[in-house]
């Protein structure tokens, strides 16, 4: 096992994977920016680096200044957290060539789902279930374009091969329009992501986003540890998730999970990942991959009993998985709130200090936070401030113990989405079970209509 592990991230994922290290007896370095100097795991860090002023793109991106600390305290490991760099091939290659283990899968396989064309290449040789469409980049010829358009069958959706972010996408629903809208998405492509390769599927009109979370270690054994859903979204950007997955078919998701399985052991992933999924009238439709650990790892943590980030660590370490397939049983169901410092009515940031705090608590709920009372929330990074977790034996205890979680949760002196969690948590279409991906925002579109 490893003695020493860099963590290359801020905010409670620094905080989370910390309390792993600790768990297995690990030493931490932490690296943070100037804005960070005073956060929780600094002070709980048994060495801890400065790395530059607060913008991302001189601190927690700055790869020399990474790698400088991580040789310079002996550690030998880097865990990159979510967001940042954990999804940056070149970084984990710099990180190998160095002699360190980077936390995750290979440098290949990062760079291999990194492209969304040689993802879904590999997903089809895996015969894991993808959106109809093509699976290469297009060329440009008008001719070509039109044709695909028909074979596919209008609504279709222009892809960057680089993209991410939500960013890099365009929905054609007239014929007339499908050439321009190429030219365009690859010109923002090749500017946003300095790779102008586009694609073409069918665009699915009313989705669930349904992901599966794996885990591989470099034995060549995976595993899968069940769904989640993410649904609830606002600008592409996950809200509330859950799991399981409510209202799909056993067998269909254990099908689905095979199959990320299979692909997981065909190109030798390593680490913990997640396989997202558009689900629509009862089919899988793969999207993307994610090759890091996710936000909403907690919910999966909760229902199978299995601490996610523990075991990225040992298999980082060469320790082969601990569970088999038959071992991983999902019991009951667990909601995840994303608390973020925004304005409820504009959904604009709201930084600034937290006056005072009052943290929730009781049976089955979790809090996954690095905030605390006088902690002045920095407006260079991500807003979210922290995470609820609700665990009940049914979807329904689940979210009555949430509604009582985050009506304890006080959090004075910004600005909070608490309020959109409530509504949701009081809405019947959630608590059915099952929304598609725009029903969050039509939901807010409709109440800003009836105001
Ligand atoms: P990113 O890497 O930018 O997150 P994704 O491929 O995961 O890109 O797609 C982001 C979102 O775009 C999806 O969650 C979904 O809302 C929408 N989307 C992507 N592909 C399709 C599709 N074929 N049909 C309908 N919606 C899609």
């Amino acid at each position: 096992m490893f003695e020493k592990i860099l963590i290359a991230n801020r905010g409670e994922i620094a905080l989370r994977v910390q309390r792993a290290c600790k768990a297995l007896g690990i030493k931490t370095v932490v690296v943070f920016s100037e804005a960070d100097r005073d956060a929780v795991y600094v002070r709980d860090a048994d060495q801890a680096i400065c790395i530059g002023p607060p913008p991302s793109a001189k601190s927690y991106l700055n790869v020399d200044a990474i790698l400088s600390a991580a040789l310079a305290t002996g550690a030998q490991a880097i865990h990159p957290g979510y967001g940042f760099l954990s999804e940056n091939a070149k970084f984990a290659e710099r990180v190998e060539a160095e002699g360190l283990v980077f936390i995750g899968p290979r440098s290949e396989t990062i760079r291999l789902m990194g492209d969304k064309v040689s993802a879904k290449q590999a997903m089809v040789r895996a015969d894991v279930p993808c959106v109809p469409g093509y699976t290469k980049a297009l060329s440009g010829d008008p001719g070509e374009i039109r044709e695909m358009t028909q074979s596919i069958g209008l609504p279709v959706i222009i892809k960057a091969a680089g993209g991410g972010g939500g960013r890099g996408m365009r929905v054609v629903y007239d014929e007339v329009d499908v050439v321009a809208a190429v030219a365009a998405t690859s010109e923002e492509a090749r500017l946003a992501f300095g790779q102008p390769d586009v694609y073409m599927e069918k665009y699915l009109r009313a989705p669930r986003h349904v992901e599966i979370q794996v885990i591989a270690d470099t034995h060549g054994k995976a595993v899968w540890l069940g769904a989640r859903d993410c649904s609830m979204q606002r600008r592409h950007q996950k809200v509330i998730e859950e799991a399981p997955a409510p209202l799909i078919a056993p067998e269909k998701l254990s099908e689905v999970g095979q199959r990320c399985v299979d692909a997981c052991e065909a190109m030798g992933y390593v680490g913990a990942g997640t396989f997202e999924f558009l689900f629509e009238n009862g089919e899988f439709y793969f999207i993307e991959m994610n090759t890091r650990v996710q936000v909403e790892h907690p919910v999966t943590e909760a229902v199978t009993g299995f601490d996610i980030v523990v075991e990225q660590i040992k298999i980082a370490a060469g320790e082969k998985l601990s569970i088999s397939q038959e071992m991983v049983d999902s019991r009951g169901h667990a909601i995840e709130c994303r608390v973020n410092a925004e304005d409820p009515k504009t959904l604009l940031p709201s930084p600034g200090k937290i006056t005072s705090l009052r943290v929730p608590g009781g049976p089955g709920i979790r809090f996954d936070s690095h905030v605390y009372p006088g902690y002045v929330v920095p407006p260079f990074y991500d807003s979210m401030v922290a995470k609820v977790i609700a665990y009940g034996k049914t979807r329904e205890e689940a979210i009555r113990r949430m509604r009582v979680a985050l009506s304890e949760l006080e959090i004075e002196g910004i600005r909070t989405n608490i309020p959109l969690h409530m509504a949701l948590l009081h809405d019947a279409a959630f608590i059915e079970g099952g929304a598609d991906i725009h029903y969050l925002e039509e939901k807010l579109k409709r109440e800003r209509e009836a105001a």
